[in-house]
């Protein structure tokens, strides 16, 4: 049995790769971490056994202490915050490491288990936004593999096999166009939060819901692509297609487009990123392609979604720049979620943060967390001057 560990395993991801590990039967979660849903990871602890345990603090663990002892499931070891998040993504026992928190609390552990050599399922692209150059770098010294959960980059990765990257002309993401693809921008400044975590297609956790209601979460796909397959912003297209059934696709340099398609259900690609290299059947039904009717493709509308365009200009200024964009979108993003802004000044505060900021070298951990740090604070000055605006 495989040793696997699980970071943000209470959420989306998190339980899809849970499910996937069950119908697999040949993986042993050696450990999880979950943030404050101790309900849920009791239950997760009781079934899976786990030696070794994270959460969010010292109050959580007592909450999950009391879980454990009233279902009489023995304890695992316990652990907390970022700590817990790193002994979990390096335990010894673990070959695959799914990265599945969300934001940059992720980061640093996913760092340290590319430092350790592990195979990385990545479903936590904000790590890989933040710290491209210095998590890539990491993998070729280690021999770490990343292997892309996110389905546009697990469908190139797909499409990718057995191809010459010299011979692609481009990458062509693919993106549903979220809940307001046909709004228009006065409809979207006034969406309510109920409106914006209604996607059509995708059942996720709330924040990468809302990056996909501002195009944001494209973005950062974007940039998590360049880094993933070494190919520049120039070379990556995003188009809109709103039935999610092209997952994405490589346009090679004769021309040829080859795509891949399936069901939208993440547990797909996370299955395919814990076999790798090998394919085996998975518990979904197959995709009926006599079943689809329509299959459409438009340009993105950078003016109604103004977070992609963010996402290119972040890539094309460099070092730092994405780290801060990063950082800004995910204050921002809770601010919306708490009620605090509206959401189109997400890309505003997104935007204005950058203009603020001289992007400076991203080569080590420290210059990363400092701009993280430096862009949030900027975010939370500007949502205090917008809010009271509002
Ligand atoms: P969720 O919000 O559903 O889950 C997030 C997970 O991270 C939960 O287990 C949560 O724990 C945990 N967590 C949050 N904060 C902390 C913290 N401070 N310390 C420790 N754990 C923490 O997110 P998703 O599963 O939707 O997304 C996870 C990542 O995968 C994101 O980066 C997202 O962009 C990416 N992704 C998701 C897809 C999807 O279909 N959901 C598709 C492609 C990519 P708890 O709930 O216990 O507090």
């Amino acid at each position: 049995m495989k040793g696997i560990s699980i970071l943000g395993s209470t959420g989306s991801i998190g339980r899809n790769t849970l499910r996937v590990v069950e119908h697999l039967g040949d993986l042993r979660v050696v450990a999880m971490a979950a943030g404050r849903n101790m309900s849920l990871f009791a239950d997760q602890i009781e079934k899976f056994k786990p030696d070794l345990v994270s959460c969010d603090d010292s109050e959580c663990a007592r909450e999950l202490r009391s879980e454990l002892a009233g279902r009489g499931v023995a304890e695992p070891r316990i652990e907390l915050n970022r700590d817990g998040l790193i002994a979990v993504a390096t335990h010894p026992e673990a070959e695959i490491v799914v990265s599945a928190t969300v934001g940059s609390v992720g980061f640093v552990p996913t760092l340290r288990a590319i430092e350790a050599g592990k195979q990385i399922a990545l479903a936590n692209k904000e790590t890989l936004v933040m710290a491209g150059e210095l998590m890539t770098a990491a993998a070729a010294k280690s021999g770490a593999r990343l292997l892309p959960v996110d389905s546009e980059h697990n469908a190139i990765h797909q499409c990718l096999r057995g191809e010459r990257l010299d011979e692609v002309r481009r990458l062509i993401l693919t993106a549903s166009g979220g809940p307001f693809r046909t709004k228009t921008k006065e409809e979207i400044e006034s969406a309510t939060r109920e409106q914006a975590l209604d996607h059509p297609n995708w059942d996720m956790g709330e924040k990468i819901t809302i990056d996909s209601a501002t195009l944001m979460n494209k973005g950062l796909e974007v940039i998590e692509a360049k880094w993933l397959f070494g190919v520049g912003p120039e070379r990556i297209k995003v188009v809109v297609h709103p039935q999610s059934v092209v997952h994405s696709m490589v346009e090679m340099v004769d021309g040829s487009i080859i795509a891949q398609m399936g069901v939208t259900d993440m547990k797909h690609p996370i299955q395919y990123a814990l076999t790798y290299p090998d394919r085996k059947k998975n518990c979904l039904q197959p995709l009926d392609i006599t079943g689809l009717a329509n299959l459409s493709f438009e340009e993105p509308d950078l003016d109604r979604f103004p977070c992609l365009g963010l996402a290119y200009d972040a890539i094309r200024a460099g070092g730092t720049m994405p780290a801060v964009l990063n950082a800004a979108n995910e204050v921002a993003v809770r601010a919306f979620l708490d009620g605090r802004i509206k959401l189109n000044r997400i890309a505003a505060i997104n935007r204005d943060v950058m203009s603020e900021h001289s992007p400076a070298e991203a080569s080590t951990l420290q210059a990363v967390l400092d701009a993280d740090e430096w862009a949030r604070a900027r975010a939370i000055m500007r949502i205090g001057v917008g809010a009271a605006a509002n």
